[in-house]
């Protein structure tokens, strides 16, 4: 099985109480390959970039052994830019600019060996991108699927198209309320649920992670940091974690569903104590295995 993500590549400025970052790595594709690429062997990306894009970022991510063949360099174009500022409140950011760019004509095309049985991420894109990396899947194919906001109030249509053919849908709490139209989460998951998608995550910030399959509930913990500097990423990283862990095991059952939403969160406390992607750039296996041990010693207890 190959492991596939379509998504954003970018250059973000990012604004938080405790600093600032300029011109620093960004994009959802570039949080969930090098989030996925510490559990699967190779990690391909379909992205698309301009020639102003930095070459040592594309070689970090290589180094992480992500297949960069894919990633388009549109000559004399620019790359895809945003801005965030964060409030005291992490929780609370403020979008500053989104320059689509290069990212304004993306065309995805998936190279023929990702589009037999392969466990494929798309990335919070337009939906009627994803679409278009979904008409070019064959057989056998594990599509866990992002979304946001702005697609469920303006595009609604297409997404629920793109939710209908998804298998794992990751969704933060604001857009399972907003897609459901139902304010309470077990509700809304059910609604959500019966629009298509075999699994559900409902994420909640810094409150953890729920998941949902036939009538089952699996509630994770968050794990309890001191130091959060940049949140950015946080959600792409718990994707990329999550299903990088399903890639390596090539188990999708419920019970091993538990586990990778625990290595999902693991990663997503790493990413969210640096800026940018600083915070998984230099991880080993120990020690994201001691976190996620840690994530199980967070609920465990004894009856008496
Ligand atoms: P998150 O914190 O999960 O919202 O992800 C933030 C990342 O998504 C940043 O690195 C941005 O570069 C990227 N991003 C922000 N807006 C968009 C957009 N409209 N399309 C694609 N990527 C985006």
């Amino acid at each position: 099985m190959e492991l596939l993500v379509v998504g954003s590549i970018g250059l973000d400025y990012v604004e938080t109480p405790f600093g600032k970052v300029e011109n620093a790595l960004g994009g959802a594709a570039s949080y969930i390959a090098l989030s996925a690429s510490y559990f699967s062997k190779s990690v391909g990306v379909v992205a698309v970039i301009g020639d102003d894009f930095p070459k040592e970022h594309l070689k970090m991510l290589e180094d992480h052994n992500v297949d960069i063949d894919n990633i388009e360099v549109v000559i004399g174009g620019k790359t895809f830019r945003w801005g965030g500022r964060y409030h005291y409140d992490l929780n609370v950011r403020d979008t500053l600019y989104t320059d689509l760019n290069v990212f304004e004509n993306f065309n995805p095309v998936i190279p023929e060996h990702y589009k037999k049985n392969s466990f494929v991420i798309l990335g919070n894109i337009l939906p009627s991108l994803q679409l278009k990396v979904l008409d070019q899947l064959e057989e056998n194919n594990f599509v866990v699927c992002d979304t946001m906001n702005l697609w469920i109030e303006t595009t609604l249509d297409d997404l629920k198209k793109v939710i209908k053919r998804t298998n794992v849908l990751i969704i933060n709490d604001s857009e399972a309320r907003l897609l459901s139209k139902e304010a309470n989460l077990i509700k809304a998951a059910r609604i959500i649920r019966e629009m298509g998608p075999e699994y559900l995550i409902i994420k909640k910030g810094e409150h953890g992670a729920l998941l949902f399959n036939n009538g089952s509930i699996f509630s994770a913990p968050a794990y309890p940091l001191e130091s959060i500097f940049d949140p950015t990423g946080a959600g792409d990283t718990f994707l990329g974690g999550f299903t990088g862990y399903l890639h390596k095991t090539n188990d999708t059952s419920f019970e091993n569903m538990k586990r990778a939403v625990i290595y999902g969160s693991a990663m997503a406390s790493f990413c969210v104590e640096q800026f940018s992607t600083k915070g998984l750039e230099n991880l080993d296996k120990l020690q994201i295995y001691d976190r996620f041990m840690e994530f199980k010693e967070l609920s465990r207890f004894e009856d008496e």
